[in-house]
């Protein structure tokens, strides 16, 4: 019997890079920066030592350089040094869609991770360019699902079930790579968000038998717990096991085979800490992310999209007191935003997403200056055929809407 090595991501084992116990997130020189033990994309050496004051300056002046041709979009979980400078925030399905809609900027300098640039870039118009100014900065969660092992995985369900028509829909949540998003494209699934994961699981129901779903197993396995699905028909496909660890009676039986994989930042949230923050605030209501656990789930007030967190809060009464359980840039964006509530993080540990976090404003100056005398530094684009296959796979999740 053969067994696969275990290949965990080296964005999983850089994710605590930047947990502090303490104190508030403040951003630092470049080159202080460097120390934390992740790997940074090379710049040039003049954009290591500036202080934030000058970065600032600078970003102004190329902004003001560039005017309309260029747009910022920044994501909820970019640090407040990114957030100030994005002419549109959102989480990263809101995002793509306005770089989709906003056709009259040239170039759209996407502030979060690797897959939503490639999202942007395959949504984008064809005279736009989309730019990612740190390239290291990817997505532990995407990182978990290698296209060879989920075309593996295709291969071995379709070879059990004796084929995939009618029996089995790939269904992928947003923050997966391009070719993940391609794969279930041509095999006629969908992507969905994590606000549309129940009506894109309808959409693939009403086409096939079961759902593999990738590859984030708590999103899926969540999504199936709400719409009445027993835990025992959802299976968890190991990448790194044959035939997943599963027997062909298990996929056979199964409703939703779920890949193993999962958000560093959300798994961090427990249902302990949900018992202290009840203990300490009684009142409190808890408001998480669905790719955290479903015993988090199950422990929480409410649990919804980045978009569904922000909302919720800014419609709370003032001296309302909330737990969120999500990534810590967005609460203390929240918590800033609206001091007549009570906002905090579940996790006492300070901890942001060490990705999202690597788009330091020095990577922004970088490229606003390269854009600044027409050169293109980190163009994310996304090529034929898996832009094509990609693409039908995100029309499908604007269908199903949501
Ligand atoms: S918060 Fe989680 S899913 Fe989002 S970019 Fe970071 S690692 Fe990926």
């Amino acid at each position: 019997m053969t067994t696969q090595k275990t290949v965990i991501p080296i964005t999983e084992l850089e994710q605590s890079a930047f947990c502090q116990t303490e104190g508030n997130l403040r951003t630092k020189t470049l080159e202080e920066e460097f120390r934390a033990g992740v790997r940074w994309q090379k710049v040039p050496a003049r954009y290591l030592k500036l202080s934030v004051a000058e970065l600032d300056r600078g970003i102004a002046e190329a902004r003001s350089a560039l005017g309309g041709t260029t747009i910022v979009l920044g994501h909820h979980y970019q640090r407040e040094d990114i957030i100030k400078y994005a002419d549109f925030r959102g989480d990263s399905y809101k995002l793509s869609k306005m770089a989709a809609q906003t056709r009259d900027a040239r170039v759209i300098v996407f502030c979060g991770v690797h897959f939503m640039a490639e999202t942007a870039d395959i949504l984008a118009g064809s005279g736009q360019t989309v730019i990612l100014p740190n390239m290291a900065a990817g997505c532990s969660m995407a990182d978990m699902a290698r296209t060879d092992d989920a075309e593996d995985c295709w291969a071995d369900l379709a070879s059990v079930l004796g084929g995939v028509a009618g029996e089995i829909i790939p269904v992928t949540y947003m923050n997966s790579t391009a070719a993940i998003k391609a794969l279930c494209g041509r095999n006629g699934g969908l992507v969905c968000t994590s606000s549309n994961a129940a009506e894109a699981f309808k959409w693939a129901f009403a086409r096939g038998k079961r759902i593999l779903f990738l590859p984030d197993q708590h999103l899926g396995r969540n999504t199936g717990f709400k719409m009445g699905i027993p835990l025992d028909e959802m299976v968890l496909w190991s990448p790194f096991r044959p035939m997943g660890g599963l027997a062909p009676d298990q996929i056979r039986k199964a409703k939703v085979i779920l890949w193993q994989g999962h958000c560093s930042v959300h798994t961090r949230f427990t249902v302990e800490q949900i018992r202290m923050a009840r203990e300490q605030y009684p009142g409190v209501k808890v408001l998480v992310h669905p790719e955290c656990t479903l015993d988090v789930i199950k422990a929480a007030d409410l649990n919804g999209s980045t978009e569904f967190i922000a909302k919720t809060i800014g419609a709370a009464p003032p001296g309302s007191i909330w737990a969120i359980g999500t990534e810590i840039n967005l609460v203390n964006r929240l918590a800033h935003e609206y001091p007549d509530r009570k906002i905090f993080c579940l996790d006492p540990i300070v901890c942001p997403c060490a990705t999202m976090y690597r788009i330091h404003p020095a990577y922004l100056l970088w490229v606003l200056e390269g854009l600044m005398t027409g050169l293109v530094i980190n163009r994310v684009h996304v090529s034929e055929p898996t832009r094509g296959q990609a693409l039908l796979a995100l029309e499908r999740m604007l269908e199903v809407g949501g």
